[in-house]
């Protein structure tokens, strides 16, 4: 065998890739983690003989879990992919559709709530009409049940107020209730409720610790106490977790992100040896990395680390820069101007290659319209990742129903996607009438689809259910028949439910959405491998991205690089944040500037402005903490 795929690594890469679990790596910004946890499953997979579906890699975020997709993409043969790559949540709620079958609690043909659902769900159970104490509440809830906690209280809680915690203390069985009833789980529940079954029932954990020979989890640092209770669940007896990340880059203690948990990693895999550490930088200039050294370094917490650059050669860089404004406007029109400066320099460089960080949306604004004046093209990028359009999801859920009828019967692990086909093209279909069926379906331990004949109800109740099972035997015949390429499938499956029609008619934002997911199929390979796609929820596939100078909060460039960074509005008051010394929320600040310092390549630009608003700002504080020689242009 040969070891072309260990190609590049440095030594100390290599040794984490060859490294036995439990193990794990803590290193700075663009030191390779990525790169290696990746690398290493490729090793598991064509060195090691491992079965590539015995694989499961998981991380926190959704661009996170796209990026480790893509570095194994260009690796390994599509028929090769892990099959179980994605964030927590959706490889969770896969496990559950899949073999959650004697899992307590959990309902039926259950379907996930998005967040904005469950937030009205919980104001309807609580009589709440402000929408500012709904998504308060709801962020407390989250972090009760972040910690698989019962009671709002320690540290976690402090930054809200006490009335606030005791009404969601009261409100969750409400909330509960009404999540039951509607045979929902809302985010957080897609991690409690497997860990709650592994710990009640050995025999359970038994049988899905033995799916997988190991967890690799990337953007450690960001993992919160119940996914850490997961993954040491998961993992079982042989501690079989390779885990990777930066506590320097800790920067979601406010969603309950649990960074002590990283450190006491050898706590909870006794046999796992010292971490290992990556100290090279293949990212950032000398002089980036110096200023990202020198205020990580003011951070009391982190565990000693520094950034080195990957040869003695590698380029000092230019200077940083610093500009001080009077009004956001003019900084606006200052950001503008450094843009069009840089394009100056280097004509060949595209907009995307530089973006602009922000600590908070409402510092967009004076800038968006600066840069609109001065013709530079600018995408916003959304703080999440917006669900797909209903009709793709319909589309993909009818390819899923189709294909999960084999030899004549139906897969219960395919229940959301018949709920989700029911709805789609419209029926009429009465959610009473569909309860009864889920219900039934249960008791008789069968799939949905198959259930439907002996369901106690009028021909005319039945028919639309049986519309929809008939529909999706029609499609898998064709499929059958056709072998087609996994777009084609997709086509196929649109045209076959009579959801093509109204695709064709939709509007713009929905066709480039169908686009995408048609172009992202397309992309999978193999129908095997879409199929898997679209069970884990990440098949959306994202829009050819126009060449435009990103705009986005630091929170969302985590895991990103660009070779111009732009780090605008750093006044004290904004970065930190007004109340973060009271929250006790600091050094969190101190890492997300950390985080947008080594997003940069070749170049970083701060700015501060004198008068935001109507209050008089000083420069942060985090300014003064690089070194000031780094923005002289000395040597
Ligand atoms: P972050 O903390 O920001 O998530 P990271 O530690 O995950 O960063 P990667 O994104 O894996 O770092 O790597 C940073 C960059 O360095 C990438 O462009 C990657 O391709 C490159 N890189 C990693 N290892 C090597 C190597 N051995 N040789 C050359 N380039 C490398
Ligand atoms: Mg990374």
């Amino acid at each position: 065998m040969t070891e072309q795929h260990l190609a590049g690594l440095n030594p100390a890469q290599r040794a984490a890739v060859l490294a036995p679990a439990p193990q794990l790596v803590i290193a700075g910004a663009g030191s390779g983690k990525t790169e290696t946890l990746a690398r290493r499953v490729v090793d598991l997979i064509l060195r090691r003989g491992e079965d590539p579906s015995r694989l499961l890699c998981i991380t926190f975020t959704t661009k996170a879990a796209a990026e480790m997709r893509a570095r194994l993409a260009q690796r390994l043969p599509p028929e090769q992919l892990p099959r179980w790559v994605g964030t927590f949540h959706a490889a969770m709620a896969r496990l559950l559709v899949e073999d959650g079958a004697d899992v307590p609690g959990l309902p039926r043909g259950f379907s996930i709530i998005p967040q904005a659902e469950a937030r009205r769900l919980l104001m309807q159970a609580g009589g709440i009409r402000d929408a500012q104490t709904g998504a308060a509440l709801q962020e407390v809830l989250s972090l009760l049940k972040g910690r698989l906690a019962k009671t709002p209280r320690g540290k976690a809680f402090a930054r809200f107020e006490g009335a606030l915690l005791d009404q969601a203390a009261a409100l969750l069985p409400d909330y509960t209730a009404a999540l039951a009833e509607r045979a929902a789980l809302d985010f957080d529940d897609l991690i409690a409720l497997p860990v709650r079954a592994m710990r009640d029932d050995p025999d359970l954990a038994a049988r899905w610790q033995a799916r997988w020979s190991e967890i690799l989890v990337d953007e450690f640092q960001d993992t919160n106490l119940a996914q850490h209770r997961l993954v040491k669940l998961l993992a079982g007896q042989g501690a079989r977790v390779f885990a990777v990340g930066d506590d320097a880059q800790a920067i979601y203690g406010w969603r309950g992100a649990a960074v002590a948990e990283l450190r006491r990693f050898a706590e909870h895999y006794p046999t796992a040896p010292a971490a290992l550490r990556l100290e090279t930088n293949y990212r950032s200039t000398r002089r980036i990395l110096l200023a990202a050294n020198a205020v990580a370094a003011c951070d009391p917490e982190a565990l000693r680390k520094v950034l080195r650059p990957a040869d003695a050669k590698s380029a000092l860089g230019p200077p940083l820069s610093l500009t001080i404004l009077e009004t956001p406007g003019e900084e606006g029109k200052a950001v503008a101007k450094r843009l069009l400066s840089l394009r100056q320099k280097s004509p060949e460089l595209a907009w995307r290659d530089a973006a602009v960080l922000l600590r908070a949306t409402f510092l967009a604004e004076p800038i968006q319209l600066a840069l609109r004046e001065a013709g530079i093209p600018t995408a916003m990028v959304a703080e999440r990742e917006p669900e797909p359009p209903k009709e793709i999801l319909a589309a993909q859920a009818w390819l899923r129903l189709a294909l999960s009828f084999r030899q004549g019967a139906w897969d219960p692990a395919a229940d959301d996607a018949f709920r989700r086909a029911c709805a789609m093209p419209a029926r009429g279909l009465s959610g009473r009438l569909f309860a009864r069926l889920r219900d039934h379906a249960g008791e008789a331990g069968l799939a949905l689809a198959a259930a439907i004949p002996t369901l106690k109800a009028t021909d005319d109740d039945r028919a639309p259910f049986l519309a929809v099972a008939e529909t999706a035997k029609a499609i898998a015949a064709a499929l059958a028949a056709q072998r087609p390429s996994p777009a084609d499938a997709l086509q196929l499956a649109a045209s076959g439910s009579g959801l093509a029609a109204g695709l064709r008619q939709a509007p713009a934002p929905v066709i480039a959405a169908w686009e995408a997911a048609f172009a992202a199929a397309a992309r999978s390979g193999s129908l095997a491998a879409y199929a898997d796609a679209l069970a884990l929820g990440n098949a959306a596939g994202e829009a050819e991205a126009p060449d435009a100078v990103a705009l986005m909060t630091l929170h969302r460039a985590k895991g990103l690089e660009f070779d111009h960074v732009l780090l605008p509005g750093l006044e004290d008051g904004v970065f930190p944040h007004f109340r973060a010394e009271a929250q006790g929320s600091l050094d969190e600040e101190r890492r997300l500037f950390y985080v947008g310092l080594t997003r940069a390549r070749k170049t970083l630009w701060l700015s501060w402005v004198r008068h935001r608003r109507d209050w008089a700002a000083k420069p942060s504080r985090f300014i003064a903490e690089i070194p000031p020689q780094l923005f002289r242009d000395v040597a």
